[in-house]
């Protein structure tokens, strides 16, 4: 009435090494795997090899796992359910069995000889021989859940179990876990808390001395070409980021540099127009009028480019901020309406305002008023002549601001690309602009806690939504 051909089964068909299939206690053995039925057949080698002998066995495992070990055991003709019966396999599952002794993230000692030291004890009564063979993948759960200390600390809690109890103990990790060189620490903490380390399957230890020798050396030439790959990518990765930073100075510079004398330049302009004004009338004074009055255009949008830029590269170096304090909405999209009203008629767009009578909130008013101004200037700029729609209104517990256009519309592949840094969906030739614009929306209304969408098809308009808590 034994288990089944078992011990035959097992040594015939194992392809795993003598550790796993041998008799020796007191091992605690880590097993590296790629692929589910690589482990699979190597935990049914060891559980197997044990069974056969007479050894009890425990697996602390996920349900996935268990089962498919199972399954192969049940296939080199084990009689599973029959020695679950006897007691001499006992199956855990690794999440629930984890949970019994972990505290704050970390195994308790106490709670975790109690837990896992009774079922060993439990098991050696339940056996031929006094040894037993444990397989777990607690510390392989822990790993995956970014849980590292937890996992190295649970390694020793079974080294410190082997004291007191006489075990060989399997534990396996999944290779693609340790798949950069900023895991090359872990993994060497892992295999230390090993007595023995295996390879995951791409090595294949049943080959002879010699093709050892040659795989060996295969992957030292692999592991050399690779960190020499790493040491050069380090450096272009250095290389750019001092470039990017170059280029950030370079905007941050030049953005200041450009805006000293736009200050200046505007009050010279608007001083030409006065006197212009003041004098009698005559062809040149309204010439002159005309042309001040275009010219202060020209430096109100170059002054609007400049913020952009200097904009950016506050963003970029982190240095963008809010001041925010209670604010009448109503009064802001107003206003900002009415100071584009001029541009508006000269673009052909009539400006059509929706808004309630009163409402107030907390906000950043001149990033606010950015906002709408960027909204607004694209909708008259895109906006093919025809009417542009500003509505504000509450939703629940915050504030919705749209601005409609029916032009040029953007096509649906550009819709979120158009909310980064220099994205354009036009030809430069056609519509002047940096792509900024939108960005910088985009920065604000999250940065006040909202969120901003794009609603559009080409030919269709455009509708901007803006979202803000109150
Ligand atoms: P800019 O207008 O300076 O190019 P923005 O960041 O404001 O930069 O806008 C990015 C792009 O989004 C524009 O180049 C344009 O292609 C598209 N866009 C923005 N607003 C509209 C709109 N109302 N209608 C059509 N396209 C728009």
């Amino acid at each position: 009435m034994g288990l089944g051909s078992a011990e035959r089964a097992s040594t015939n068909r194992s392809a795993s090494p003598r550790l796993l299939t041998g008799h020796s206690s007191d091992n605690h053995i880590v097993q590296f795997y790629d692929r589910e039925d690589f482990l699979a057949s190597v935990v049914s080698d060891f559980l197997g090899a044990g069974l056969g002998a007479g050894e009890p066995a425990i697996v602390i495992a996920t349900e996935p796992h268990r089962e498919a070990f199972m399954k192969a055991l049940r296939e080199r003709g084990f009689d599973v359910p029959l020695a679950q019966q006897r007691g001499q396999l006992v199956l855990l599952d690794a999440r629930a069995t984890l949970s019994t002794f972990m505290v704050d993230g970390m195994p308790d000692w106490e709670r975790y000889q109690r837990v896992i030291g009774s079922a060993l004890e439990k098991l050696a009564s339940a056996g031929r021989e006094d040894r037993i063979r444990a397989y777990g993948e607690m510390v392989d759960l822990l790993w995956q859940d970014g849980n590292d200390k937890g996992a190295l600390a649970l390694e020793e809690c079974w080294n410190r179990l082997a004291a007191r109890y006489s075990f060989s103990l399997l534990c396996a990790y999944q290779m693609a876990q340790f798949g950069t060189e900023a895991d090359s620490h872990g993994f060497a903490a892992v295999c230390a808390t090993h007595t023995h380390v295996l390879p995951a399957e791409s090595y294949d230890p049943a080959e002879g001395e010699a093709e050892r020798m040659r795989e060996i050396a295969r992957l030292q030439q692999r592991a050399q070409a690779l960190e020499a790959e790493v040491a050069r990518r380090r450096a272009a990765e250095q290389e750019l980021r001092e470039a990017l930073q170059t280029r950030e100075d370079f905007v941050a510079i030049a953005g200041h540099e450009l805006r000293t004398p736009l200050t200046p330049l505007s009050i010279n302009i608007e001083a030409i127009g006065r006197f212009a004004e003041s004098s009698a009338p005559s062809e040149l004074r309204d010439r002159v009028i005309s042309y001040a009055e275009r010219s202060q255009r020209h430096v109100k949008r170059l002054s609007g480019l400049v913020t952009d830029l200097l904009d950016v590269s506050r963003i970029a170096a982190g240095r963008f901020t809010l001041e925010k304090s209670e604010v009448a909405y109503v009064e802001i999209v107003r206003e900002v309406a009415q100071r584009h009203q001029a541009q508006a008629e000269r673009a052909g767009c009539e400006l059509v305002l929706s808004t309630p009578v009163v409402l107030n909130g907390n906000c950043d008013r001149l990033r606010l008023e950015q906002v709408l101004t960027n909204l607004l200037e694209n909708a008259i700029k895109y906006g093919a002549k025809k009417p542009v729609r500003v509505t504000l209104e509450t939703e629940g517990e915050s504030v919705r601001i749209t601005v409609k256009d029916d032009g040029i519309g953007i096509p649906p592949e550009h819709v979120d690309r158009i909310f980064d840094r220099f994205e354009r969906a036009v030809s430069s030739k056609n519509y002047g602009g940096l792509g900024l614009g939108l960005f910088i929306t985009r920065t604000i209304v999250e940065a006040l806690g909202g969120s901003v969408t794009a609603d559009s098809a080409p030919g269709q308009g455009a509708k901007f939504t803006v979202t803000l808590p109150r």
